[in-house]
């Protein structure tokens, strides 16, 4: 299987560094779910799904960024798809380095834009997350 978010191991760490998080909080996973790293670590609550692609997990030591290098990016890219984001937006993640930065921007949004989060329903969280994402991308599209 391809991986996904390995290759771009530099960008993304570089990406985590830019919004002034600890670099050890990024967590690419390859023959371990991140259902099952959750598991291990003693919260297996926090994942039921076998092929997340990526979740942020606010514990009281900081954040976690987990990726998982095996995630079909035709899947990840449906619920995105759903979202109502322009084609030219959509389009961006048809190239590997952008589409994994969208999906780790993403993820970080979940943690930096928590308090914005607070009374929004899950719908809204995710586009809100997708949006950051895009906007996001535009500083680092030529890096
Ligand atoms: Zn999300």
């Amino acid at each position: 299987m391809t991986a996904i978010f390995s290759p771009f191991w530099t960008q993304l760490e570089a990406l985590v560094a830019e919004f002034g998080l600890p670099i050890d909080a990024l967590v690419i996973l390859g023959n371990q779910s991140i259902r099952e790293y959750c598991s291990q670590i003693g919260f297996p609550e926090l994942e039921t799904s076998n092929t997340r692609a990526a979740k942020c997990i606010k514990s009281v030591s900081g954040p976690m960024f987990l990726l998982w290098d095996h995630t079909d990016p035709v899947d990840a890219m449906v619920p995105i798809c759903g979202r109502g984001f322009p084609r030219e937006d959509i389009e961006k993640l048809d190239d590997p380095a952008v589409f994994a930065m969208h999906l780790l921007l993403h993820e970080i949004a979940h943690y930096l834009r928590l308090d914005l989060h607070q009374d929004l329903p899950t719908g809204e969280i995710e586009r809100d997350c997708d949006a950051w994402a895009f906007e996001q991308l535009k500083r680092f599209r030529s890096a």
